[in-house]
C-alpha cells in the first residue's frame, strides 16, 4: 500500500485480504474516514462481493481478466444479470439457514492467459453453456437507464426485478 501527498483517486487494491473480520473492519473505517475527509474517489479491488457491496457505489464483475457487469452494487446481489455474477452471489454462505449446501462454482477460474479465445471465457464452468456461447466472445454494451453496462452473455436478458433466472434451468435459444 503507498500514499500519495495530493491524491484525488485511492487505490486499494485487497488491502484487507487475510485480515480477520475485526482488523478488516478498522481498516475500512480508516480508508473510508480518508476518502470522506479528503474528498477522494476510491477504486477498491476485492475477492469479497459482500465488502464491495457494502462500500462501493458500483461494483464491476471481472472473470478471466474482462469485465462482465458492472453495475449498482446493491443489485448484484439482488438482480444478477450474468451467469458468473449470480455463481457468485449464490455462493455465498446464508447465515440465516442452519442446514445450507454451498453452492460452489464448478471447475477453477481461469486467468487472462488461460482464457479461450473467440468464446464466452465462462464458458467452460458455465451451467448454462451452448454451442453459441463458444462461437463468439460476448460484446459490451450498455444497459437501459444509463451509467451501467454489461458484457451481456448468450442468455442474458433483463430477469424480473429480485429473480435469479440463473440459477434455474437455462431457456435454451438458437441463436443471440
Ligand atoms: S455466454 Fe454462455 S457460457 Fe458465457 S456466461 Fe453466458 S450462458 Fe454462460
Amino acid at each position: 500500500m503507498s500514499l500519495h501527498p495530493g491524491p484525488r483517486l485511492l487505490l486499494a487494491d485487497e488491502p484487507t485480504t487475510a485480515l480477520d473480520v475485526t482488523t478488516q473492519a478498522e481498516v475500512m473505517a480508516i480508508l473510508d474516514g480518508l476518502r470522506r475527509q479528503s474528498g477522494l474517489a476510491m477504486l477498491f479491488i476485492t475477492h469479497d462481493l459482500e465488502l464491495a457491496a457494502a462500500i462501493c457505489d458500483r461494483t464491476a464483475v471481472m472473470y478471466a481478466g474482462q469485465i462482465v457487469e458492472v453495475r449498482g452494487s446493491s443489485l448484484l446481489h439482488s438482480d444478477p444479470l450474468h451467469p458468473y455474477t449470480a455463481a457468485l452471489a449464490a455462493a455465498r454462505p446464508d447465515i440465516t439457514q442452519t442446514t445450507h449446501r454451498l453452492r460452489a462454482i464448478p471447475g477453477r477460474p481461469l486467468s487472462a492467459f488461460e482464457a479461450p479465445a473467440g468464446e464466452c471465457a465462462f464458458a467452460p464452468r458455465c451451467t448454462h453453456a451452448g454451442d453459441v456461447c463458444r462461437a463468439a466472445v460476448p460484446d459490451l454494451v450498455g444497459l437501459d437507464g444509463g451509467g451501467v453496462s454489461l458484457r451481456p452473455c448468450a442468455r442474458a436478458s433483463r430477469p424480473a426485478s429480485g429473480s435469479n433466472r440463473w440459477l434455474r434451468a437455462p431457456a435454451r435459444r438458437s441463436s443471440r
